[in-house]
């Protein structure tokens, strides 16, 4: 266990079965070990929870973590995730994660570029009530507008690494990722169609609500 506030705040609660789960699938696969961290996902909970969600789209899927988070929020028995992801092996482990944990019924997994799956869904007229956006951060800006395009009202909008651990600050970086989530997060904050919110908690989190 590390010793930072979150691993304090964690070390309070009981340990999450899916979490060790999924973190030993991540290091037997040699995957990235980015999965949000479990405060995090208590808070996607919640989140889902108390906003009534019922259709739920989360971009980057990776192992099945933050979409088991989110739909632990829905109504017991009710509900769809629907969950985008690059990568077929990811979206194929994320699919059987999220069926250990009982979802497997209120779940989809769509697989490929989420900018092509995005125009999909809003071809197909797909509505959603919640939005997690955790994928590319060079897709922030386009995940944000499809979100605001596919949202049902009062629909509540989340995002993960608005901080980038630390870049979005340094004036001297300027990569595409960067210049990404400096937009996506200025549209966070003045966007004429979003109330928004900006929480300096883990890396950045993101919150908006449609107007
Ligand atoms: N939300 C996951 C969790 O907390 O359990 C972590 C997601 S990880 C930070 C980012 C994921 O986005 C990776 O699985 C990656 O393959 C996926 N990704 C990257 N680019 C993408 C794209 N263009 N379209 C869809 N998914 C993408």
């Amino acid at each position: 266990m590390g010793t930072g506030p979150e691993a304090y705040f964690d070390s309070l609660f009981e340990t999450d079965p899916a979490w060790e789960r999924i973190s030993a699938a991540i290091r037997e696969r040699d995957m990235p070990d980015i999965s949000v961290e479990r405060g995090y996902g208590r808070l996607l909970t919640m989140l889902v929870a108390a906003t009534g969600a019922r259709a739920v789209l989360e971009i980057g899927a990776l192992a099945g973590y933050s979409g088991i988070c989110l739909s632990r929020g829905l109504p017991p028995g009710e509900g769809m995730l629907t969950s985008l992801e690059l990568k077929a092996e990811y979206a194929e482990l994320a699919s059987a994660q999220l069926r250990e944990e009982g979802f497997g019924d209120r779940s989809e997994m769509i697989v490929g570029p989420a900018a092509d799956s995005l125009a999909r869904l809003e071809r197909e007229g797909r509505r959603f009530d919640f939005f997690f956006i955790d994928a590319d951060k060079e897709g922030y800006p386009l995940y944000l507008e499809y979100a605001i395009r596919l949202a049902n009202p009062r629909a509540v909008i989340a995002a993960d690494n608005t901080l980038l651990r630390g870049r979005t600050l340094n004036a001297e970086k300027m990569g595409p990722a960067v210049q990404a989530v400096r937009d996506f997060n200025r549209t966070i904050a003045r966007d004429p169609r979003l109330t928004g919110a900006h929480l300096p908690a883990y890396d950045g989190l993101a919150l908006a609500m449609i107007k």
